[in-house]
């Protein structure tokens, strides 16, 4: 009884905080937008699916964190509650660890995902979204929430963290994930220029990934992206499809815009096969 009780909690809370109000609130912003990133609209009933598979995602995150309750419970987490049990400023320190741990689970899960023998049973429904929207941000085949749900509990589990600290990276993590399925850059265009703060991902570079799957597997951070081949900034797209929207004939178009409309079309044609 204390179990259900525990589980329907967790879903409540994950399913109204974690998804319903973060995406009614950037789908509501965003969505009439002028200058979106991609020109093309969603697919009718898209938003449907998105929500469907969102829904199964928050159950399986609820049960999960069901299960890390009876963790706690049992003294089998890290997760602290006085301040002074570690050193001064450790607090927002583990905070940053939180992110960089799981930027690099998110990374290698990811690229594994995109295998050819994982792709279909993991990472294909996310896919199915090729003009992504704020509802997509738990669109996840059951699969996929698992390992996306084990990557948050081996950090509640191996890594010493009081709660608010957990609550602050749930709170970045959220609203990165939400943002990155908008259909807007929302990173001012002067803060993409500071140095530091180019290691961060924008919202231009997982919509990239969203019509090129070659590129962006990170999540916060574009450092593994980098270092291993696979970033792709998305601006030099974006800027072509803009530029190629104004000009009447396909032929003066770059080779670069065919390139990657090509690979648009091939994502697209690739993702409409896939079963929903
Ligand atoms: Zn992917
Ligand atoms: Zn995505």
């Amino acid at each position: 009884m204390e179990l259900a009780l525990q589980f329907m909690a967790f879903f409540a809370f994950i399913f109204l905080a974690g998804y319903l109000a973060p995406a009614a609130q950037f789908y509501f912003l965003y969505r009439n937008r002028p200058d979106r990133i991609q020109s093309a609209r969603p697919r009718p009933g898209q938003i449907a699916r998105e929500v469907r598979l969102s829904i199964i995602t928050v159950a399986i995150f609820a049960a999960g964190s069901t299960g890390l309750m009876q963790l706690y419970q049992a003294g089998l987490t890290n997760i602290y509650w006085d301040r002074h049990d570690y050193f001064p400023g450790y607090g927002i320190l583990s905070v940053l660890l939180c992110l960089v741990l799981h930027d690099t689970w998110f990374y290698w899960s990811h690229r594994a995902m995109h295998t050819p023998a994982l792709f279909k049973l993991t990472h294909a429904g996310h896919h199915k979204s090729v003009t992504p929207t704020p509802w997509a941000m738990f669109a996840f085949q059951p699969a996929e929430a698992l390992i996306q749900f084990a990557g948050i509990a081996m950090i509640v589990i191996f890594l010493p963290l009081h709660p608010l600290a957990l609550l602050a990276f749930l709170g970045i993590d959220t609203t990165v994930n939400v943002a990155g399925h908008c259909g807007y850059e929302c990173v001012p265009a002067w803060a993409k220029r500071l140095p530091l703060l180019r290691i961060f991902s924008t919202v231009t570079s997982h919509d990239a990934h969203h019509t090129n799957m070659r590129v962006n597997f990170g999540s916060f951070f574009n450092v593994w992206d980098r270092f291993c081949g696979t970033y792709n900034s998305g601006a030099e797209n974006e800027k072509l499809e803009h530029s190629a929207s104004r000009e009447p004939s396909p032929i003066s178009r770059p080779h670069a815009l065919e390139q990657n409309n090509a690979s648009r079309l091939n994502t697209a044609r690739w993702t409409r096969a896939l079963p929903d």
